[in-house]
């Protein structure tokens, strides 16, 4: 499956967003079909292939704001009273939480 999703990302440098080349998807935010056949956003995968598994009720935000961006340096997992779960450094922490009030404002409810 790795192969397959990676194939459809346009992978840059470690900073810049990689976008999602595949199927746009609802709002913007990309599609992916799983091997069971169901369906998620690309930045879920890209979190669970290269981050880890992402915890149960919590969403994946892509904190440059770009909803079609995989890069996993851009990529949090948000819990859903809004606390940052993954170890990332302190200086950012405002910056994942900024933007995941900012996902609660303007999606909420989105995306499994
Ligand atoms: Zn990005």
């Amino acid at each position: 499956m790795a192969e397959r999703f990676w194939a459809k990302v346009d992978k840059r440098g470690p900073d810049e967003c990689w976008l999602w080349t595949g199927a746009a998807g609802a709002k913007g935010l990309g599609s992916f079909r799983r091997e069971d056949r169901t369906q998620t956003t690309p930045r879920r995968v890209a979190y669970q292939l290269v981050v880890g598994e992402i915890p149960e009720g919590h969403i994946v935000i892509a904190t440059c704001g770009l909803g079609n961006c995989v890069n996993p340096n851009h990529l949090a997992a948000i819990a859903p009273g809004g606390e940052v779960s993954r170890d990332i450094e302190p200086d950012l922490v405002d910056i994942f939480e900024r933007a995941a009030r900012r996902f609660y404002a303007g999606h909420a409810g989105e995306e499994p």
